[in-house]
């Protein structure tokens, strides 16, 4: 099958399973003093390090989480900020982890309204901005540094939810200057279940999870070993230039692009990641266009995986002012590390075929 479904979870890297394999076969605690704890100690620490210097930070003040989800929870809910910016296109993670926080508007094309936000920063009291680097559904790059830039003036926090330009676009946490950012595995050809809050080094943050010293006392828990090092592995596989994926997906979009010319792609005119591809074609329900492809053996979502089961309009193209059938009507597909030429012919194959058959019908019944 094409999997083109890397935005929902990518295929584990080989060599993020081989790390994991050999960490799975070790024992010790890394808390524990003897030479056994001491030797997967030492090994959490090493990908912590790789970690750190894969995302360009000056310390190495991460802190291993269950996934994206929880390290966006310990963010919004471990400063204690009050008053808190999010902007209207977060994954429920920080939207539902902060309940309160007020909205800051996108425009057409996805991307947060920086007069807005300069704005809101002005009338003060800001204690917390998150804004993710990379939107989930249309892949939209979002600001980041220059909100940084405009939040400090003000002396609002900052952080940034990058788990889907992670290991898809260099990303410095140097150059956002923010002083939180999650990312998680599983987005990036690691394990599901493991993702990382990179911090400021002394960041004042509260643990979510209470119990044992682990983590600097941010996060009671044996570390997971294995998944730490398939981690680091993922990370420093997805470090290595790759322009195919971005030649593809944009082949990709030609090709769909021919077979439905009514097609709308969103998010075109602004910086995007170069894998995703957000698509509607018009008339047909996303649904269908998903089970069309599945059965053609391609893998691709109706929006968010998360959301995806019940049948809801994407609060991102809403947010962007898309017309609410037309965001019904749209489909992703996110490419990735492993995707071919192949996946890519049989998916605008199979997407055009359903075109011609969908116009077939319509002119049959007028
Ligand atoms: N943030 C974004 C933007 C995501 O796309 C996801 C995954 N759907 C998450 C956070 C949550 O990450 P995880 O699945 O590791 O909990």
């Amino acid at each position: 099958t094409a999997y083109l479904d890397h935005n929902a979870t990518s295929p584990l890297r080989p060599q993020a399973r081989d790390a994991m394999v050999a960490a799975l076969a070790e024992c010790g605690n890394p808390s524990s003093p003897h030479a056994a704890g001491r030797a997967v100690r030492a090994r959490v620490e090493a990908a912590r390090r790789r970690i750190a210097a894969a995302f360009d930070m000056p310390s190495d003040a991460i802190v291993f989480t269950s996934g994206g989800t929880e390290a966006n929870n310990l963010a919004l809910r471990g400063t204690g900020a009050v008053t808190v910016l999010v902007s209207g296109i977060e994954h429920d993670s920080v939207l539902e982890a902060a309940p309160r926080a007020e909205r800051i508007p996108v425009d057409g094309n996805g991307v947060v309204d920086l007069a807005w936000l300069e704005a809101r920063l002005a009338t003060g009291g800001v204690g917390l901005v998150s804004v993710m680097l990379a939107n989930n559904e249309t892949g939209v790059i979002q600001p980041v540094a220059e909100i940084t830039r405009l939040a400090h003036r003000e002396g609002a926090l900052v952080h940034a939810d990058a788990t889907q330009a992670a290991g898809r676009i260099p990303v410095s946490f140097t150059d956002l200057d923010v002083e939180l950012m999650t990312i998680s595995a599983h987005k990036l050809g690691g394990p599901p279940g493991i993702g990382a809050l990179l911090m400021q080094e002394g960041f004042p943050l509260r643990p979510l999870l209470r119990g044992g010293r682990q983590e600097n006392g941010l996060r009671a828990g044996t570390e997971n070993a294995p998944a730490i090092a398939g981690f680091a592995a993922a990370v420093d596989a997805a470090a290595a230039p790759d322009a195919g994926v971005g030649v593809l997906r944009d082949r990709l979009e030609g090709l769909l692009l021919a077979a439905v010319p009514e097609a709308t792609i969103f998010g075109r005119a602004a910086e995007r990641l170069p894998n995703t591809i957000a698509v509607a074609m018009p008339g047909v329900p996303a649904e269908t266009q998903v089970m069309a492809l599945d059965l053609a053996g391609v893998a691709v979502s109706a929006g968010a995986a998360c959301s995806s089961g019940k049948v809801r309009t994407s609060p991102v193209l809403a947010a962007m002012g898309v017309d609410a059938a037309l965001a019904r009507q749209a489909i992703r597909i996110s490419l990735g590390w492993n995707s071919t030429a192949d996946d890519v012919a049989r998916c605008a194959d199979a997407w055009g075929a359903l075109w011609a058959r969908a116009a077939g019908r319509a002119r049959a019944a007028a």
